[in-house]
């Protein structure tokens, strides 16, 4: 066992209002630059949607990730040997329109516009050409309730939905929509860093953060490419590729990331989770259908006596074991399973996790526009919710139907247990049919209950103490032993930015 640990998150879907906070909150901080006008380190998309870029998530368009090839995996597009034959022109990296050309207002026509008889106005202009524009497109483009034939008619997860699958779903009653936040996952087999021919990109030893050092950086543009994601960018202005760095000077002084801090819905949790490094080649190249459970086995239990003795004896801290025991992301992943990755299927193991949205858990409206319940109460059955499983499957379980059901099985039981509890009018019989349905107790969840709806700011986010010193000895033990270290990826020492 080669255990390290990893800072990991967790955001919960249903209580994500789509206010952009978080987004405006990393703007303000990292990209608030020439050259970065148009990156969103951290960004916020409607679902069903197309994303920024539009429609990141085709990899038949961009090439990202990893694929597999028998027992092993390769890069999909980018790579030292692939990107060889597209170095002057790379058809799959994404252009300026795929992301949008960033504005801002000539906010002095507010003030120096001569006097007429209308109020003046502030016309939008070109960041990138200092020219007056019509904007077509922006970051979070996509249409709320979902209608759009341009947006989410051209969601990428539609793809195994029949056609009257897709068609029931833009009926006006049914419409429906949930908001999906991201940033960098950084990935326990990031593809970025696997395709850097500079080795600018680096996993960080003690606590995961993948980051770029903007000194070697030489251009390649290779990691824009090969993150399925899209969360490295390129800058034109310095010639660089920038990426979210987790925010890990704040996180060194012991605070909350900027965007999860500022998170107005309070959907964001931030903790440690331990893994076998020795595993990532394994899940990483195994069978589609078993990524999501390969990828749960990885992390491992804190508070197991055998994966303490390994870590110490990896030079792991006693405070980033004790983190790692108080950590929300546990709970949510390993503990109650309810938090699942975006898109294993792009073979990266990603460390963002989110809690599925119930959507309308409400009775279902009929063919005829009447509201129906199929249960006793006031919930319809998971079967019937507004989305479709095997869009959620798309998202997050590559595919697998059942792993999703049995998460919203669960959060539909917590649902009806608190509301045996607070309201208390519920027969008796729905409410152990609920839970033993969801695989849950009265005690686990409240607990759940208690971490989605109550939880301070220290329950929400257990940052360890800053541990330099691990990603020294781990590189040193590394490079004694097999000189690279997990699958692929150079550890190296920050040097930050
Ligand atoms: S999500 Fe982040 S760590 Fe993962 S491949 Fe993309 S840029 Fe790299
Ligand atoms: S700040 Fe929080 S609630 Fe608002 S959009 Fe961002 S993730 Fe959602």
């Amino acid at each position: 066992m080669d255990i390290r640990s990893q800072v990991s998150m967790v955001f919960h879907l249903d209580k994500c209002i789509g206010c952009h906070t978080c987004s405006i909150a990393c703007k303000n901080i990292w990209t608030d630059r020439k050259g970065a006008e148009y990156m969103w380190w951290n960004n916020v998309e409607t679902k069903p949607g197309t994303g920024y870029p539009t429609k990141w998530e085709d990899q038949d368009i961009y090439k990202g990730g990893w694929e597999r090839n028998g027992d092993s995996i390769s890069l999909k597009g980018a790579g030292k040997l692939k990107g060889l034959k597209n170095i002057f022109h790379n058809p799959h990296m994404p252009v300026l329109e795929d992301y949008y050309e960033p504005w801002t207002y000539k906010y002095s026509d507010l003030f120096d516009a001569p006097e007429g008889d209308d109020q003046p106005t502030a016309r939008p202009v070109s960041l990138v050409t200092g020219k007056p524009m019509d904007v077509q497109s922006g970051p979070n483009w996509d249409d709320d309730l979902s209608g759009s034939p341009d947006y989410a008619r051209n969601d990428v997860n539609f793809k195994d939905l029949s056609v009257p699958e897709q068609e029931s779903l833009f009926q006006l009653e049914r419409m429906t929509f949930h908001y999906l936040p991201r940033i960098c996952n950084h990935c326990l087999n990031p593809a970025c860093v696997g395709s850097c021919p500079s080795g600018a990109l680096y996993k960080r030893g003690e606590d995961g953060v993948v980051l770029i050092n903007q000194e070697r950086c030489r251009a390649w543009r290779m990691c824009v490419t090969a993150c399925p994601y899209k969360k490295s960018y390129y800058n034109w202005n310095t010639g660089k590729s920038e990426k979210c760095i987790l925010c890990y000077p704040r996180l060194e002084s012991g605070q909350a990331p900027a965007c999860m801090h500022s998170c107005v819905g309070r959907i964001r949790y931030l903790g440690v989770m331990l893994y076998d490094a020795d595993k990532i080649h394994e899940v990483a190249s195994c069978d589609e259908k078993d990524l999501v459970d390969k990828q749960m086995a990885i992390y491992l239990d804190p508070f197991s006596e055998e994966v303490i003795e390994a870590a110490k004896a990896n030079g792991m801290a006693e405070s980033t074991i004790r983190a790692a025991q108080l950590s929300p992301v546990y709970k949510f992943v390993k503990k109650w399973k309810i938090a699942l990755p975006l898109h294993p299927e792009f073979r990266t193991i990603p460390n963002l996790f989110y809690v599925p949205p119930m959507l309308p858990a409400m009775a279902s409206v009929d063919s005829e526009g009447i509201y129906e319940s199929t249960t006793k109460s006031l919930w319809a059955g998971i079967d019937q919710y507004r989305l479709p499983m095997k869009y959620l499957a798309s998202l997050f379980t590559a595919g697998n139907e059942q792993k999703v059901k049995d998460v919203l099985s669960k959060l539909l039981a917590v649902k009806i247990h608190r509301r045996d509890v607070t309201v208390g009018d519920l027969p008796r019989e729905e409410i152990e049919e609920a839970l033993s349905l969801g695989h849950t107790d009265p005690t686990e969840a409240d607990s759940i209950f208690r971490l989605t709806s109550l939880a301070t700011f220290n329950e929400r986010f257990v940052i360890p103490p800053a541990h330099r010193e691990e990603s020294i000895e781990m590189i040193e033990a590394t490079a004694d032993a097999k000189g690279e270290t997990g699958f692929g990826f150079k550890m190296q020492p920050a040097r930050g930015l």
